[in-house]
């Protein structure tokens, strides 16, 4: 599970980068939209997106982001800033997370929209019965239907 971060705060970078390979995750930094750009990569699972960033508007990056890439996107803004919060679902974030934010939730909305994600992409699943001249086995342990 690698996790993009886009965050131009040096302090809070490293607190997350710190926070987040100690839960298990691998990180890669982006201090700029530039940066983000480019270290956006097949591998990425999970964006999490400050949209505070010197280079471009972070609701253009989202978008832009978004438009190469079906992969999660957190947005990251201040309590102030609803306006911006909606504008960035419309851009196609899928969460956001309210500055300063629990780690704890942080990662509770990481798990949460990497399961959606990987939901969408999961094989399809199988009847998992094989039926064997006529004695059925139901190996999905579900409880069988009366029939
Ligand atoms: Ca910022």
């Amino acid at each position: 599970m690698t996790v993009l971060i886009v965050e131009d705060d040096d302090r809070l970078m490293d607190a997350l980068r710190t926070f987040l390979r100690k839960a298990g995750y691998g990180t890669v930094s982006a201090a700029d939209a530039a940066q983000a750009l480019e270290a956006l990569g097949t591998d990425t699972e999970v964006v999490l997106l400050d949209l505070g960033l010197p280079d471009m508007d972070g609701i253009e990056l989202c978008r832009e982001i978004r438009e190469r890439s079906g992969v999660p996107i957190i947005i990251a803004t201040a309590r102030s800033h609803v306006q911006e919060r909606i504008r960035g679902l419309r851009a196609g974030a899928d969460d956001f997370v309210v500055k300063p934010y629990n780690v704890l939730e942080l990662m509770a909305r990481i798990e949460a929209v990497t399961r959606r994600s990987r939901s969408l992409v999961a094989e399809p699943i199988h009847e998992q019965v094989i039926d064997v001249s006529g004695a059925r086995i139901d190996l999905s342990g579900r409880p069988s239907r009366s029939s």
